[in-house]
């Protein structure tokens, strides 16, 4: 029986993630390393703000960090209770996965990598898509309180499954976005306008999430929100491209993203917004994508 969960990292996505909580379950404690913000969220939620060593107590704990670094470090400072379930929706590296994991099973706490995706908009509707890798009875146990966060659960393997199948598909975004900004500029160069372009191929095959929502509502209209770090989609990318090494595979186009969306993380100021990947093909291009 779960009885308490903890959630640590207010950030964009576990600040709106662990807002739901509290409408399923009575004992919801937060931890922040900016610990104002843990108590802002106990304010505003009726959640409780809890020293760290406390928020390790509970019966499943959830974690939303930058990096697994980040969540290695933080695990190795802290006794975790035995029994709990670790569920970390940090974007992670595969292998961190398939190294905590075991280590935690030591001290009897499952850990599951449970990233997410469907955006800050996803963690605040709480129709996030979680997936899943590690213990299928964790997975199942752990259930009921990623249901209160998320639409679509999906247990889609063992332990650093749920972390590849992320990289991929922030790959897949990031090819998409370089390449609807690469068509976007080749239209504007040509003098055609970009909002009745993109019009067409929307209802066409060029269409994705990019040419429908990302270019439209953050690049076109010079928005550029800032909900999700270029430099985070930079690590994600930097994940694919290892993965695909491990392999020795050959995916060119892998290769050629990530590259792009680095330098393009490495141009851009702290914390802009992945959407800005945009600008550095407007002054590669010298013109606007709008
Ligand atoms: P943010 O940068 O907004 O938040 C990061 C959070 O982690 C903050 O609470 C920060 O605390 C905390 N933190 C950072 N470093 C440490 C550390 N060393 N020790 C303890 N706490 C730390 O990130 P997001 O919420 O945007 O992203 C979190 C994860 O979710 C990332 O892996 C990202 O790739 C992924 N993600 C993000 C999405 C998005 O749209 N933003 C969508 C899907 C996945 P403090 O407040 O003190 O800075």
């Amino acid at each position: 029986m779960t009885q308490s969960i903890s959630f640590i990292g207010l950030g964009a996505m576990g600040y709106r993630m662990a807002s739901h909580l509290p409408k399923a379950f009575s004992d919801v404690r937060v931890w922040n390393r900016t610990t104002e913000k843990a108590q802002k969220h106990a304010q505003e939620f009726g959640t409780h703000a809890v020293s760290l060593e406390n928020a390790v107590q509970a019966d499943i704990i959830f974690s939303c960090l930058p990096t697994s670094q980040d969540v290695e470090k933080l695990v190795a400072s802290v006794h975790i209770k035995s029994g709990a379930i670790w569920v970390d929706c940090t974007s992670g590296v595969p292998e961190s996965a398939r190294n905590l994991a075991p280590i935690l099973l030591e001290k009897g706490v499952q850990y599951l990598d449970a990233p997410v995706s469907g955006q800050t908009i996803g963690a605040e509707n709480a129709t996030l898509t979680f997936m899943v890798g590690g213990q299928k009875t964790a997975f199942d146990r752990a259930l009921p309180a990623m249901q209160t966060m998320g639409k679509l659960i999906k247990h889609v393997g063992d332990s650093g499954a749920g972390f590849a199948v992320k990289a991929v598909n922030n790959m897949l975004l990031a090819i998409h976005l370089c390449a609807a900004c690469e068509g976007a500029s080749t239209l504007k160069s040509h003098g055609v306008n970009l909002q009745e372009a993109f019009d067409c191929i929307n209802a066409s095959s060029g269409q994705s999430g990019v040419t429908s929502s990302v270019l439209p509502n953050r690049v076109f209209n010079r928005s550029f929100p800032s909900t999700f770090a270029l430099s985070l989609l930079a690590k994600d990318t930097g994940i694919a491209l290892d993965l695909v090494r491990e392999s020795k595979l050959s995916a060119p186009i892998i290769a050629a993203s990530q590259s792009l969306v680095q330098a393009a993380s490495h141009l851009s100021e702290d914390g802009s917004d992945f959407s800005t990947l945009a600008k550095m093909y407007e002054s590669m291009n010298k013109l606007t994508i709008e």
